[in-house]
């Protein structure tokens, strides 16, 4: 934006409360969204910038850097708040690379690529992405491996969404960010805090993980890492005293599968996606149905192959009971939690499928 331009455009309104909430807090997460500037010494900061708080009546607020020096202040040289942007142009350029490369680049090389060293661009990625440049491009492999048919809501998806892909959109002026959207969800948590817990279920080790609406992501296999590449924008934190009935709810309901649970469940995926949940959890325990019946249900017969992949990208195992969803002939079909697990929840249910021999597999 010159400064030319910015008499011309709007005013970006800035909550003043919550700017100086995240000062207060040096949260990391508003660096780039507001600035602020201390009057008795004419110097402007980022938000997480490490110096001491000044008084809140000596602090003034501005949607950039560029507002900051128009009013006549000088960037601070601890924080050094101009080089945000640049930071974050920088890694929205190496997830580019990432996701455009066939294997995972290395460190150096995207390092060079944007122009930083190595190790300073290593803290830097890490810092804002949650996960380091290597196990982000591990992710993404792996996602596309175990997705390969999966359309939407997939980490990659969160991504483009939260708009890594388009640095000038995601790092748009704060007018945008401060202004939560409902879409919140899809744009990789972005004002969500989402809560998460580690339990040992007689399935194995599951991720449970809670926004305050209800369960967002029940899974096997599944480590911080993923959840974080999943919402991006989320703030992810343990799991508090207040989860502790939800927790405890998700137990029972995977310990005793035939008893009726009604545990909120805060899910977001496209239309079709939402149609086949919602069927998935029409099903009685200890009854399956078949794809083409899920497909049939949701009015479009022909839709079998979609309906395995949007069964296959339930969020919320167990309590959205994808397990219950067979092969027309009775036999298990695929479970993302793996086959042994569809079994074992099918067995206790009461359920009954035809077991392949392996011959046919
Ligand atoms: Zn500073």
């Amino acid at each position: 934006m010159t400064t030319a331009c910015a008499m011309l455009e709007p005013m970006p309104t800035i909550d003043l409360e919550a700017a100086w909430a995240a000062f207060e807090r040096r949260d990391r997460r508003w660096d780039g969204r507001v600035i602020g500037a201390v009057k008795t010494t004419g110097i402007y900061c980022k938000p997480s910038c490490p110096a001491r708080r000044p008084k809140r009546e000596h602090v003034e607020f501005f949607a950039g850097s560029d507002e900051a020096r128009a009013a006549g202040y000088r960037a601070c040289l601890r924080c050094k708040p101009d080089e945000v942007g640049r930071d974050r142009e920088a890694i929205g350029r190496a997830i580019e690379l990432i996701n455009q490369a066939e294997d995972i680049p290395r460190l150096e090389q995207l390092a060079a690529a944007v122009g930083y060293a190595p190790h300073h661009f290593q803290r830097i990625f890490t810092r804002e992405i949650g996960v380091s440049p290597a196990a982000y491009a591990r992710g993404l492999r792996a996602e596309r491996a175990a997705s390969a048919l999966n359309e939407n809501g997939t980490v990659t998806e969160a991504i483009y969404d939260s708009g890594y892909s388009a640095p000038s959109r995601f790092y748009a002026d704060a007018k945008d960010r401060l202004g939560m959207t409902p879409s919140a969800w899809r744009d990789g948590g972005r004002g969500e805090t989402i809560r998460y817990a580690f339990l040992d279920t007689p399935l194995g080790r599951m991720l449970v993980a809670a926004t305050n609406k209800g369960i967002c992501r029940l899974t096997f296999d599944e480590d911080l890492a993923a959840l974080k590449l999943r919402f991006p924008n989320a703030t992810i934190l343990p799991a508090d005293t207040a989860m502790a009935s939800l927790i405890s709810g998700v137990m029972s309901a995977i310990e005793t599968p035939t008893a009726v649970h009604d545990l909120p469940i805060d899910v977001v995926g496209t239309g079709f996606q939402e149609r086949v949940w919602a069927e998935l959890r029409k099903i009685p325990p200890g009854e399956t149905r078949s794809y083409a019946d899920i497909a049939a249900a949701v009015g479009d017969p022909k839709a079998t192959r979609a309906v395995g992949t949007a069964n296959g990208s339930n969020p919320v195992a167990v309590l959205v009971p994808c397990h219950r969803v067979i092969r027309s002939d009775g036999s298990l079909g695929g479970y993302a939690g793996g086959l042994e697990r569809k079994r074992k929840l099918l067995a206790a249910e009461g359920a009954t499928w035809k077991e392949q021999a392996a011959f046919d597999l």
